[in-house]
């Protein structure tokens, strides 16, 4: 509350003599703890509040940081319905105390909770945010009153995967590169037989280099393994153009030509196709 609100506490803290007494249950001095959380009426508020989210109890020891931090777990719309009710609470335990200190008017807590989820109510507007959709944020939305809000659904695309020939091992390559130059990764390699069923993955770190060497060492190290492997009639599968452009004219960099040219002592047959 950053001491803003004059309740008591404050009030005192500035020189100026009062009786102190909480407006809600007149058992305890009016505090910034005991108004927001240690006074039965705001026991009730946050017990309420706690179990329409599947929270544990929440008392002054957690501390507003720490109680706003509960809905980290939760999706991204029903943590800002939780930011709403958590402040909705302090602003109408204030509310119902100014109330009874000059209206002479109390509200039950069935009028505050009233308030609080109209306040919810008139946030998700504002939210452009989106549940999750399970039972659990589902079942928060039902206990609220409030509308959905799904996120978009996601559009299926229709994909083929052609099958490699007879005895033939298709590699499908993947490669990563943080910056050009940078630290880059082979990423993975799926090794497929002819009926589909996976032989192998392989992958593994290349160090800092370019994306186009990183590519052309993937397909080296990818036909090295199938070899070790006795795989010999071989499909490359790879999005990159000027990788598979080299093998395919036979224009591949000093450094890896010779071990090329081993490779391909071993190879029956090898085709390249680019994603
Ligand atoms: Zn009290």
């Amino acid at each position: 509350m950053n001491h803003i609100l004059p309740y008591d506490e404050i009030v005192q803290s500035k020189g100026i003599t009062l009786a102190s007494t909480c407006s809600h249950c007149f058992s305890a001095a009016e505090t910034e703890d005991h108004m927001f959380f240690d006074c039965p009426t705001a026991k009730v508020l946050w017990c309420w509040a706690s179990s329409t989210f599947s929270f544990s109890d929440i008392s002054v020891h957690d501390g507003c940081k720490a109680i706003l931090e509960m809905s980290k777990v939760l999706s991204s719309y029903l943590n800002d319905l939780w930011f709403t009710m958590a402040f909705s609470i302090c602003r109408w335990l204030w509310n119902s105390r100014e109330k009874i200190r000059f209206d002479e008017t109390k509200m039950s807590i069935k009028e505050i909770q009233n308030n609080v989820l109209r306040d919810i109510s008139n946030s998700t507007s504002l939210s452009k945010n989106n549940i999750h959709n399970t039972t659990f944020d589902l079942q928060g939305i039902k206990s609220l009153y409030v509308n959905c809000k799904f996120g978009k659904v996601p559009s299926i695309k229709s994909c083929m995967w052609i099958l490699p020939d007879n005895n033939e091992v298709k590699l499908c390559y993947d490669g990563s590169s943080l910056g050009n130059p940078g630290s880059s990764g082979i990423g993975i390699i799926f090794y497929r037989d002819w009926e589909g069923r996976v032989l192998g993955t392989f992958f593994k770190s290349v160090g800092s280099t370019t994306n186009y060497l990183a590519e052309v060492q993937a397909i080296i190290d990818g036909v090295e393994k199938a070899v070790q492997r006795g795989w010999y009639k071989l499909w490359i599968v790879f999005y990159s153009y000027a990788a598979i452009q080299a093998f395919i004219t036979n224009k591949i960099l000093w450094k890896f030509r010779r071990k090329w040219m081993l490779l391909l002592s071993y190879i029956q047959s090898i085709r390249f196709s680019q994603t």
